[in-house]
């Protein structure tokens, strides 16, 4: 174990460990008029990313999405849905206006770690093999018309260039992929030949963000609904947008007059960001430095990293542990977020929950209550950051749309579908980033609804599918 180099009295310890959490308060602030300038400068980026390709750090792709589902899609449609640790496979019967989603069955696989970081071919070969054995159990009361090829949604979570509604080339890895052969190759492409190889015959119909597939979903329930945000292992948002606002679009203009917009906004940064120096350090040690940066802020991938960070810190400069620095607190990304926030909400008079997480993951034992709280504070710190980001990303977009004041005329609603397990786990971070929005909004805040869209993308991937499939013009005629 290494030594903490100066033995230190128990009242500087102290006095350090609090100057060391006062600081990074201080580092991570986010009053209001922060955030309301974070929020200019994403409305602001939003109009260059659209402007031109390349405009902005925001890369606001083109989804080839025009028509959101309307209830009328029939019909027997499978979905994949891949962008975190697990990936899942959806067999969907939709039933029309009458039935809706008549009937819904999915399987949960994990990716083998090694898979994310190795070759193309065996992290789709990974998971052609899964869908043929999902398919494979298909029952005699699901309704494939004779005749027809299977057809699927693909929810693929990463930054895609779309070059139409079921094509486009990976521009990135994001959330601990990294798998370089497969990044400009198009992904429908490669999942079609790992279908091949297996002997599984499909079409993949519609590739699409998982942002994409939420506001889908979403829509199918609520017709409201304008926008969907991730708030997960990773952090995004798509809206939709007029396509005649859209100036990079040279393409026809839709009937609808519609094109939703995958922001990509986890790449978007601003001088108007609480950036720390642990923020820094991680962003140079990633996988992929100098990208991702409001993801790295905000998202479930790095929030217990950043408060690994920190605590190491504290042991090296204030003996916080002790003499020694616990040797597991040097292991990046030992320290997840679902444990962080366990260690946020513990409601125990003696903190125990902090007490047990601190010994069964780090192994320190016997931790002092008041070194607990301060563990608490460093989690409300962190997390409360996160949630107030991206309730500004949320202006950012009302914004662009026009939807962030209270206009005489009507007073229409705006939804937006809200899915992720740090919004759907993280209590504290779900309720600083709701009273957050609701702060900034003001009066406004009343036409301005968020809706917990539960594993929305995977549905929504089944709805663009349907609404996209090679027989629908056969049908309509
Ligand atoms: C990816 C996005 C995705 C988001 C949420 C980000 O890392 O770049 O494409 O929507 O994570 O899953
Ligand atoms: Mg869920």
């Amino acid at each position: 174990a290494v030594v903490v180099r100066h033995r230190m009295r128990s009242s500087g310890r102290w006095a350090k460990a609090a100057a060391i959490v006062k600081e990074l308060e201080e580092k991570c602030g986010t009053p209001i008029g922060k955030l309301r300038q974070v929020a200019d400068a994403m409305a602001v980026e939003m109009h260059a990313g659209l402007a031109s390709e390349g405009g902005s750090k925001l890369k606001m792709i083109i989804s080839f999405v025009d028509n959101l589902p309307t209830g009328d899609e029939k019909g027997l449609f499978y979905a994949l849905d891949l962008g975190g640790t697990n990936f899942r496979v959806l067999r969907v019967q939709l039933g029309g206006k009458d039935n809706r989603v008549a009937k819904q069955e999915f399987e949960e696989v994990s990716i083998p770690p090694h898979l994310m970081v190795g070759t193309s071919d065996a992290l789709f070969d990974f998971i052609a093999a899964a869908l043929k054995k999902f398919v494979d159990t298909e029952g005699e009361d699901s309704h494939l018309s004779p005749g027809r090829q299977r057809e699927l949604g693909f929810t693929f979570s990463f930054p895609v260039k779309q070059s139409s509604i079921a094509a486009g080339t990976l521009i990135k890895w994001t959330k601990g992929f990294s798998i370089e052969d497969a990044v400009g190759q198009d992904v429908v492409g490669e999942l079609t030949k790992a279908m091949e190889r297996v002997g599984l015959d499909m079409r993949v119909a519609a590739l699409v963000n998982d942002t994409i597939g939420t506001l889908a979903g979403g829509r199918y329930d609520n017709p409201d609904v304008i926008a969907a945000v991730i708030l997960g292992t990773g952090t995004n948002a798509a809206y939709v947008e007029r396509a005649h606002a859209i100036p990079k679009w040279h393409g026809l203009l839709p009937k609808s007059g519609d094109m939703v917009i995958n922001m990509e906004w986890g790449n978007f940064r601003s001088s108007h960001l609480p950036l720390t120096e642990y923020d820094q350090a991680m962003d140079v040690e990633s996988l992929n430095p100098g990208e991702q940066i409001f993801e790295k802020l905000i998202s479930g991938m790095y929030l217990g990293e950043i408060l690994r960070r920190v605590l190491c810190r504290m042991a090296e400069e204030a003996a916080f542990f002790g003499d020694t620095i616990p040797p597991k607190l040097k292991i990046p990304f030992i320290l997840r977020t679902p444990d962080m926030s366990a260690m946020h909400h513990d409601t125990s008079s003696d903190l125990r929950v902090v007490g047990s997480k601190l010994k069964d993951i780090l192994d320190i034992p016997n931790t002092s209550l008041k070194t607990r709280k301060l563990i608490v504070e460093l989690c409300d710190i962190i997390s409360i950051r996160g949630a107030r980001l991206s309730a500004a990303g949320i202006l950012g977009i009302l914004k662009k749309l026009g939807r962030d004041t209270v206009r005489e005329e009507e007073k229409q609603r705006s939804v937006i579908a809200l899915d992720g397990g740090l919004y759907e786990h993280y209590t504290k971070f779900r309720e600083a980033m709701e009273s957050t929005l609701k702060e900034l909004l003001g009066e406004a805040s009343d036409t301005i609804v968020i809706e917990h869209s539960n594993d929305g993308s995977g549905v929504g991937a089944a709805l663009l599918a349907a609404s996209h499939s090679q027989y629908l013009e056969v049908e309509d005629s």
